[in-house]
């Protein structure tokens, strides 16, 4: 993207009406472009718009016009979520517009250094501790991007001698071109993503984005226990500072005694005696935490801190102002959320668990045996590689929304004998509340009940939030 100021006089359409697409709007209306915002929303489902009206600024709602994108538009700026095959995006490509998201142009116009986070999973626990961190080591973070408020309202209000610390999907990164952080974090990269995007390389590819106009005075860090964020990463000119469960590093944070294998269950794994250690490039090796004293449960919890501390630490912290964070950080809501205990059963709420590996590592991470509620928007995968975590963890299984039948192909593959399929009642908090009395009838004391979908919440739900909140509600009042 060409530098702000270039953009004065100027047509640019910003297309979607959601937060970013607001503080979008005010910044280019701002520097005295000619902003015209679309959304496909009705008006009165697009309450912002007055807002924006009210400054001045054009609004249509309701469908795309013809003719929004044209030969004078010298930008479109795009809400991440809308796909490059809607029709102002095709037209605009046709036109060689150029097309950006809004942390492109937040990118551009950041005082402060910006810490970029993005992975498969784990991506708003980590940039959430990581803002505690930095905040503990007097590191002046702002958190931002898919968390928290859009990038390019919080570049307003970042402190220009703090950091940026901004949640990115790959939709974000998409739509970047000249985005530099100067610490990039890449967590992992999901396999199920890339088994049934038939577009594998895209979705790596955006990912790669994050790392790709960084220089020598740049840190990469990223997941050197998959191979995917390995290859991604070794063309990158920026310094590399990986962090690793189950390697040793010469440069970077790992855990000592390193683990076998990414996912718990090998016998005699005591995180009471393992060590959280970073290495510098000088050679200086500082023991930082004992995994065991982590405040968040799960072995990828552990992977998240510890991106989390490598992030902190290349950001000039120092090992041991992170030591009571790491201890007192229990988590985001709706992630492996413990809710209480209900007439002798744990329940807990991983709402945010929409893909088959999510919930996978939040089952590794319980003890069994488990009752799982899950299910839920059907996006045409078979959940087959559910099957081994069935079959090995899981004690009953109740199953909801668009792909219930689904799984309980898979828990039937997997040998397990107490399922039952909610059907849809007349409300999604009635389905909810009979999942709930369902997976209570097959605990005994000491069991622990997991809801941990392995889908979106779209088919039932307006939210995973909505659908968090239904479950503890439902749980709570058993
Ligand atoms: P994101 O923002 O990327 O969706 P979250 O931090 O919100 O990630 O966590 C979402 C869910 O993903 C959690 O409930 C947990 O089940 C799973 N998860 C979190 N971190 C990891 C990780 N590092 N590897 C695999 N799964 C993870």
């Amino acid at each position: 993207m060409k530098e702000l100021s270039s953009y004065r006089g100027r047509k640019v359409v910003v297309l979607g009406l959601a937060r970013s697409g607001v503080a979008a709007a005010k910044l280019f209306h701002g520097i005295g472009a000619d902003v015209v915002v679309n959304d496909r929303k009705e008006r009165e489902l697009c309450p912002e718009a007055d807002e924006l009206t009210a400054l001045g600024i054009s609004v249509v709602c309701g469908g795309h016009p013809e003719g929004l994108v044209n030969a004078a538009t010298a930008l479109l700026v795009k809400n991440p979520g809308i796909p490059y095959t809607a029709e102002p995006v095709v037209e605009a490509q046709r036109l060689g517009v150029e097309i950006v998201s809004e942390v492109e142009v937040a990118g551009q116009l950041s005082p402060a250094p910006i810490i970029g986070i993005t992975g498969s999973n784990g991506k708003t626990t980590t940039t959430t501790l990581t803002g505690v961190l930095l905040e503990a080591a007097g590191l002046r973070p702002l958190v931002g991007g898919n968390i928290g408020r859009p990038l390019s309202d919080a570049v307003r209000e970042v402190d220009p001698n703090g950091w940026l610390v901004a949640e990115l999907s790959s939709f974000q990164l998409k739509g970047t071109t000249d985005f530099r952080p100067r610490i990039g974090c890449l967590l992992n990269v999901a396999e199920t993503h890339l088994d049934y995007h038939g577009d594998m390389e895209d979705y790596v590819g955006s990912k790669a984005k994050l790392f790709s106009n960084q220089t020598d005075s740049d840190i990469a860090i990223y997941n050197a226990d998959y191979e995917a964020c390995v290859r991604v990463t070794e063309r990158v000119k920026a310094r590399h500072y990986p962090f690793s469960l189950t390697k040793r590093l010469a440069v970077g944070v790992f855990v000592d005694p390193p683990y076998a294998a990414i996912k718990p269950g090998a016998e005699g794994e005591d995180e009471a005696e393992r060590w959280i250690v970073s290495r510098t490039e000088e050679g200086t090796e500082d023991r930082v935490i004992r995994v065991g004293e982590l405040g968040l449960p799960g072995r990828h919890n552990t992977a998240n801190a510890m991106a989390a501390i490598a992030i902190a630490l290349c950001a000039g912290a120092k090992p041991e102002q992170l030591v009571p964070s790491l201890r007192n950080f229990r988590g985001v809501e709706h992630r492996l959320e413990f809710v209480g205990t209900i007439q002798g059963v744990k329940y807990y709420n991983d709402s945010k668990a929409t893909n088959p590996m999510a919930t996978t590592m939040s089952i590794l991470s319980l003890p069994s045996p488990l009752i799982l509620i899950a299910g839920g928007l059907d996006r045409g995968s078979d959940y087959m590689e559910l099957v081994p975590v069935f079959r090995d963890r899981i004690k009953g299984l109740v199953a909801i929304g668009e792909t219930r039948e689904k799984l309980g192909r898979v828990a039937a593959l997997a040998g397990l004998e107490a399922v039952k399929l909610v059907e849809p009642m007349r409300d999604a908090e009635s389905t909810v509340r009979r999942a709930v009395e369902e997976a209570a009838a097959m605990a005994g004391p000491g069991d622990i009940v997991l809801l941990s979908p392995a889908c979106a919440s779209w088919d039932m739900f307006p939210s995973y939030e909505t659908r968090g909140r239904m479950f503890k509600q439902s749980a709570h009042t058993l």
